[in-house]
């Protein structure tokens, strides 16, 4: 259970507030929280207190109307595609200790390695191979070695790589919190979005997680998506990572963070990451895990705050067991990251944490065909001017699908055609067939239009 303590200067993160209305729901009755889960199918998004009411609710009835709205969300929102990305691990050199991380500079056993422009470009090759257009470029904070000047010549060794034809078409990164000047930096590198995790929102937590090092700041970290916003990157990632404290808080905090950034800015979030605290040597906290999740937890997770906060990407780690994953696509997560093992310089003995879902690209394809999913490999939005305020402009309207299905189907016709195997290529495109089918009339020429195209060797095409 969640200890109460009043904290003073919390920002925008009131934790006496989250407190309360989780307390306050406990008394709320079944039928009022059937009626919030009916409202939210609207995508109109959840207040504190109906989240509240939804997260402390334990009926079976409830959790079951909760999980058939979360899928009817997205569907509506983002239709039925699911978005690839790889993970680019270039450097395992920290200066930070966080008690959950084998990355932490006290982790004497860990062989600590800086990917050379030269192994990012190899990185990064292996990636293109396995049929890939969208990297997450992930580093740990060593204001010596990885600081703004490396991130920029990573990103850059990033796009500069071809393969054949083939090139990584979007750059997201997920870095320490940077400054204002570097920020500016970040947006004229031209990435994606920029990912950053709270960890966990309750700061005595935090304060204990992060023992020492640049992160032992909780409001510098947590006033990042601000500055990053502040500096014209607007698509910019939130989201804790869960096991550190009650998933709960957490799941509350998240709504909160979100409701401030869409106040100040009109855009919430971009995307909400959902991790949990994986396994990892060396790391205290994930050795013995202070709050363990049971798998019902995560797709309560996924689905509450699908209702919660419509228009963001939700996002999926290799981290779940597939049964879990595959799941949790049903649930409100939308967009994962999909490898089979790319890294050639990243050794075992240097890896972060254990993957549990070592499927490749093309099984997991395969298997998200099978069940409802389209593979989606698009890039079409930081190709457009579809960033930031238009996409999300879209995504609040329920339209964002009406762009996102073609341009899905579009880029899996690519993947299938450059890199898949006869098996996959053929359940791609019953898949592809069956899905140009059920497109709005004016759309479908279009998209139909566009395939043709793709089948006679234009690359790069969207709506
Ligand atoms: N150093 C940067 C930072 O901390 O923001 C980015 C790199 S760090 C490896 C990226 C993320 O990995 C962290 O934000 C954290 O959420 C996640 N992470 C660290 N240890 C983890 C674990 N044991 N299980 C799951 N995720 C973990
Ligand atoms: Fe370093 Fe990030 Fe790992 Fe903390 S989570 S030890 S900052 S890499």
């Amino acid at each position: 259970m969640v200890s109460r303590r009043i904290v003073k200067d919390t920002g925008f993160i009131d934790e006496e507030e989250i407190l309360d209305s989780l307390e306050q729901a406990k008394t709320a009755h079944k039928e009022h929280a059937l009626d919030i889960v009916e409202k939210s199918k609207s995508f109109a998004g959840l207040s504190l207190d109906e989240l509240a009411v939804l997260l402390t609710n334990n009926d079976s009835e409830v959790r079951d109307a909760v999980f058939e709205a979360a899928n009817s969300v997205k569907e509506r929102v983002f239709g039925s595609r699911i978005v690839f990305f790889a993970p680019l691990y270039v450097s395992n050199a920290c200066a930070n200790n966080c008690l959950y991380c084998s990355f932490r500079k006290d982790n004497k056993d860990l062989v600590r390695k800086v990917l050379t422009e030269e192994e990012i470009e190899n990185e990064t090759k292996t990636i293109l191979g396995q049929g890939h257009k969208r990297i997450l470029l992930v580093v740990g904070e060593n204001p010596r070695l990885t600081g703004i000047e490396y991130i920029e010549k990573a990103v850059a060794a990033i796009y500069r790589t071809r393969s054949g034809k083939s090139s990584i078409r979007r750059v997201s990164v997920n870095c320490a919190p940077l400054s204002d000047d570097e920020f500016r930096r970040l947006k004229a590198a031209k990435i994606g979005t920029y990912q950053i995790s709270q960890e966990t929102y309750h700061r005595e937590t935090y304060k204990r997680m992060h023992p020492s090092g640049p992160k032992r700041f909780y409001n510098w970290r947590i006033e990042a998506p601000d500055r990053a916003m502040d500096a014209g990157l607007d698509n910019v990632g939130i989201g804790p990572l869960f096991g550190l404290f009650d998933w709960k808080f957490e799941v509350m905090a998240t709504l909160m963070h979100a409701q401030h950034l869409d106040s100040k800015f009109g855009i919430g979030p971009h995307s909400i990451s959902i991790s949990r605290l994986a396994l990892e040597s060396n790391a205290p906290a994930a050795e013995n895990p202070p709050f363990t999740l049971t798998c019902e937890d995560m797709k309560r997770i996924a689905a509450l705050l699908r209702l919660a906060v419509p228009y963001t990407e939700i996002i999926l780690s290799t981290r779940e067991q597939p049964e879990l994953r595959n799941r949790l696509y049903e649930l409100g997560v939308s967009q994962t990251n999909a490898s089979g093992g790319y890294a050639e310089a990243y050794h075992p003995e240097t890896e972060q944490f254990s993957i549990n879902d070592m499927r490749n690209l093309a099984e997991m394809s395969r298997q998200m065909c099978h069940e409802g999913h389209i593979p989606s490999f698009c890039t079409a939005c930081c190709r457009t001017r579809r960033t930031s305020g238009r996409f999300m402009k879209l995504a609040k309207r329920g339209d964002i699908h009406k762009v996102c299905e073609p341009d899905a189907l579009i880029s899996f016709k690519e993947y299938l055609i450059d890199y898949a195997d006869p098996a996959t290529r053929a359940e791609g495109e019953k898949t592809i067939a069956e899905r140009l089918e059920k497109l709005e009339p004016a759309i479908k020429e279009r998209t139909r239009t566009l395939l043709a195209e793709v089948e006679s060797g234009k690359r790069d095409v969207y709506v």
